[in-house]
């Protein structure tokens, strides 16, 4: 039998990781600009974890969670994000006892067991920031910089477009629920199921829904924004402005929401219309109450979270692999060894070679350099070992010359060849 990977799992293969390096080494220069620093979390949490944080009725907590109970009869979950592990591991570290405000971002796999589709796996990778401890307007809007300016370092801040909403405090969410409520109760068949459900147990989710005809039926819905208490309206207006100042174009959708239950006050997406349907590279927002929740104290934060899979299939694979500067082709007696210490010797200045370990004919070995890209051939025959030399072909150019084997790396430094 042959086994095969799990449905909605992949392998990230070495065609695709430049593309994957690339986000990874522009998140970190961003992050590290704007003061942000890194944080590894563990992969499994206890269950309880996600349930009090995210919402019972969620969709990643009703159906999504790769939930099971250890040999030690502990229900434990695959992190099917990263906020509650966050701010989990800041409250249990005393970090906030240090220095309650804390700029944090991490970068890692996640899990949840949703319908596999382009841009929507089981296991995909994000990349969040969390901003711990102000509950200052200037706090939102300089995460939504950095997010923005992420995109730009990418060449991205072209093809996607920022959408923001509030979704008040805690009072204002319970006048609108009961607006919603009065607002969808003449348009029940129009929803599905699960939102005929979620109606009575957490009706904002019926916003959420991604079902065309839910959204329809959502249409006319009233705006949060129109019910909130000023204290809220203020706070989003500052955003907004300071957003505006910044040169930060964006719009507000008074229908976001949001799948996780955390949330207050600002909300956001990054949108693309080059996804398809999956069309969120990045969301987030404000979850003030989040820490209480987890039985720490009253700590206001935001964060976001953005998919590398939709990042990666935004910026496409067309990056050229880069090939090695050199291919080192032995042939004859010690001529392997040589190649061998020689490729040691490269490497220590720099310079990525490669070679094949069998002794080819000189025909095949030249071939590899050719289909492997590489600026040099370097033979090393007889004659070369004999005269401790080494033949460098340009394979570019087609010329030939014979450099002494103590001075290869310096000839290749001078000849352009960089890592
Ligand atoms: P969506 O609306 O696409 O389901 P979400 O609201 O569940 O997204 P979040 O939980 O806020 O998204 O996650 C933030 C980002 O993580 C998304 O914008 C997306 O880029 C990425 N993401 C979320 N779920 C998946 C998944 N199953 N596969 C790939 N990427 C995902
Ligand atoms: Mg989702």
């Amino acid at each position: 039998m042959h086994v095969r990977k799990l449905k909605g799992f992949r392998d990230i293969l070495p065609a695709e990781t430049p593309v994957w390096q690339q986000v990874e080494s522009a998140v970190r220069r961003v992050f590290g600009r704007y003061g942000f620093e890194e944080l590894r979390l563990p992969l499994l949490e206890e269950t309880a974890l996600f349930r009090r944080s995210i919402g019972e009725a969620t969709d990643i907590v009703e159906k999504e969670m790769y939930t099971f109970t250890d040999t030690g009869g502990t229900s434990v979950t695959l992190r099917p994000e990263g906020t509650a592990s966050a701010v989990r591991a800041y409250l249990e570290n005393g970090l906030h006892r240090s220095d309650p405000k804390q700029r944090l971002y991490y970068l890692g796999p996640m899990f949840r067991r949703e319908r596999p589709q382009k841009g929507r796996l089981r296991q995909f990778h994000q990349i969040g920031a969390e901003c711990f401890g102000w509950e200052e307007p200037e706090a939102d809007a300089d995460v939504l910089c950095l997010l923005w300016d992420l995109f730009a370092e990418l060449g991205l801040s072209g093809r996607v477009r920022l959408e923001v909403n509030t979704l008040g405090c805690a009072a204002d969410r319970q006048s609108y629920v009961e607006r919603l409520r009065a607002s969808l109760a003449g348009r029940t068949d129009d929803l599905c199921e699960n939102c005929r459900r979620r109606l009575g147990t957490n009706p904002l989710r019926v916003l959420d829904c991604k079902s065309p005809r839910c959204q329809e039926a959502t249409v006319d819905a009233p705006a949060i924004l129109d019910g909130a208490c000023p204290e809220c309206t203020a706070h989003f207006d500052r955003v907004r402005e300071l957003l505006s100042i910044q040169g930060v174009p964006h719009a507000v959708n008074p229908r976001m929401v949001r799948g996780l239950d955390y949330y207050n006050r600002t909300t956001f997406e990054l949108l693309s219309g080059d996804l398809g349907a999956q069309n969120a590279v990045a969301a987030g927002g404000r979850y003030d109450g989040l820490a209480e929740t987890l039985g720490g104290p009253r700590l206001p934060a935001l964060g976001f979270a953005a998919g590398i899979e939709r990042l990666v299939l935004l910026l496409g694979d067309a990056r050229p692999h880069d090939g090695p500067v050199a291919y080192l082709v032995h042939r004859g007696e010690g001529a392997v060894a040589e190649a061998l210490r020689l490729r040691r010797e490269l490497a220590k200045a720099g310079l990525r070679a490669d070679l094949d370990y069998q002794a080819r004919s000189f025909k095949a070995q030249l071939r590899a350099a050719d289909r492997r890209g590489a600026r040099f051939a370097l033979i090393l025959g007889e004659d070369e070992m004999a005269g401790g030399t080494v033949t460098v072909k340009d394979l570019a150019e087609g010329t030939q010359t014979s450099v002494p084997a103590a001075g290869l790396a310096a000839y290749l430094g001078n000849h352009g060849a960089g890592c």
